[in-house]
């Protein structure tokens, strides 16, 4: 039996990534009894809570609301913040075996998926992680150019994500302006001349990835009418057969939203969200200036494969639709951390169950494990989370339980802070954050709105006195 996890010789534990799944690591951590933690949590931007500030739609402000957890987490004894702290630029993996018995990533997902269509490199095909970042006012984005002075946007794919998309390309600016998002962007959108945002499923109805709110939410637009072709809302003999196999409720009442869009007459709205199903862009075209001016379409109709899923497959139809803008909403991807095994594959950190494994030898590695996105893939709520951090939890007080931990020469909980110290003296604690978010609310308070975000890191740095 190992003597960490003692009030003397405490467990400590690197969490990197303040998203979602690090905090629920660190709560999960917490809760259990046998042991006492310690734990030092790591992110590269000054701020905290990952996907919910700078992913979760500036007009969904209810889950957001998600981050109250988050705080009572970080006022438990033994939890820290080390925000600006960069793994890779300020500190390594060699670094935290060091000082810790335990590390897990928890870095998301932070690149997207391509088409692989040629001219997808042109300007304006946009991944919809970068957008999104841009209108979130992710500091690693507010200088990014989006140009929407043509009239006509394609988003690729029908996920929650194609959906935030589609819905703030269409919001009227007095919407914007109630909302959390980025100064430039409610700036940007309040002038853009986009009147028509189609959004391509490469399947049907039935096989659509959003769920029955974020659709739903597209018919009741202030100043945009939502459209969808009859033809298209209607389900294929496939999908007909195995939905009502499955006597899926959800999905069923999904479909319905969807055909109550079909053939809707259009009430004289500025703009017009149109969702097109069995359609996948195979090629994009540019202008002289290599800018995208179109797309070609293929119909696609859906076949079962052997595992009895429906798929689409491309048909001898094709059409050319005029777009000016087109984002790729079709999932996130993982970044690699350096000195981190990765799979390319799928774009997640080499693990089993949370247990990172090694490259070679595929056998775990000693103290280090991942949770989240960039442990499973992009997928699920902001509450996924939670089962998939007590999932790497489990492993990891078993390993302690089992002596199967690090060795760090320093256990002092001083230290690491003197290192950090040393290599970003500009490293921000959770109460830096407290007075920055309380700061931002009060910008917000002003003008009606949630916050105003800081969206520059010296900017941050200075508001809380740093610099
Ligand atoms: P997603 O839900 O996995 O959706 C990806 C979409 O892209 C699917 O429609 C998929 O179609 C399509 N796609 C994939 N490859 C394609 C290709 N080559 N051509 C055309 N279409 C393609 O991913 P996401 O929208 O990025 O969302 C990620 C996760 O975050 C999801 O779990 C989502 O629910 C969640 N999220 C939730 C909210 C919310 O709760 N409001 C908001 C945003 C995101 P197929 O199904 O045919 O593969």
């Amino acid at each position: 039996m190992s003597t960490v996890g003692s009030e003397s010789n405490p467990l400590r534990v690197a969490i990197i990534g303040a998203g979602p799944t690090g905090f629920y690591t660190a709560e999960h951590l917490f809760k259990q009894k046998d042991y006492v933690v310690e734990v030092d949590m790591f992110e590269r931007l000054p701020v905290p809570f990952g996907l919910v500030r700078y992913g979760v739609a500036p007009d969904h402000q209810k889950i957001k609301s998600v981050t109250k957890v988050y705080d009572r987490i970080a006022q438990k004894p033994g939890f820290r913040f080390f925000g600006n702290v960069e793994l890779g630029r300020d500190l390594s993996v060699a670094d935290l075996r060091n000082y810790y018995h335990q590390i897990v990533y928890t870095t998301g997902a932070q690149s997207d998926r391509q088409l692989g269509i040629p001219g997808e490199e042109l300007a304006g095909s946009l991944p919809a992680t970068e957008f999104v970042a841009w209108y979130n006012g992710h500091p690693d984005y507010r200088d990014y150019e989006v140009d929407l002075s043509g009239m006509r946007a394609a988003v690729v794919g029908v996920g929650n994500v194609a959906m935030d998309v589609a819905r703030l390309l269409c919001r009227a600016p007095e919407e914007l302006r109630q909302t959390d998002m980025a100064d430039y962007a409610i700036e940007a959108l309040s002038q853009s001349n986009i009147k028509e945002v189609y959004i391509l499923g490469r399947r049907g109805p039935a096989q659509a990835a959003f769920t029955t709110p974020e659709v739903k939410e597209l018919g009741q637009m202030a100043d945009a009418d939502c459209y969808v072709l009859p033809e298209e809302a209607a389900l294929d003999a496939l999908s007909e057969a195995a939905l009502s196999a499955s006597a899926d409720r959800a999905t069923m009442k999904k479909v319905e939203v969807i055909q109550s869009y079909a053939g809707r007459e259009l009430t004289g709205k500025s703009r017009r969200l149109t969702l097109r199903f069995l359609a996948s862009p195979t090629e994009l075209f540019g202008d002289g200036n290599g800018r995208v001016q179109s797309m070609r379409l293929v119909k696609n109709e859906l076949y079962k494969t052997e595992a009895g899923t429906l798929r689409p497959r491309a048909t001898d139809q094709f059409e050319e639709l005029e777009v000016d803008l087109v984002f790729r909403a079709i999932g996130y991807r993982g970044k690699p951390l350096p000195g981190v095994p990765f799979y390319d594959n799928w774009g997640v950190i080499l693990n089993k169950e949370g247990r990172v494994l090694d490259s070679e030898t595929n056998e775990p590695v000693l103290g280090q494990y991942t949770g989240g996105w960039i442990k499973r893939g992009p997928s699920g709520v902001i509450g996924t989370n939670k089962p998939d951090a007590l999932e790497t939890v489990k492993h990891m007080l078993a390993d302690l339980a089992a002596d199967q931990i690090l060795s760090p020469s320093q256990t002092n909980a001083e230290a690491i802070v003197a290192l950090v110290a040393e290599r970003q003296p500009y490293y921000f604690t959770y109460a830096d954050w407290l007075k920055l978010d309380e700061i931002e609310r009060a910008r917000g308070a002003e003008h009606g709105r949630p916050r105003v975000k800081f969206t520059d890191v010296d900017e941050m740095l200075a508001a809380v006195g740093k610099r």
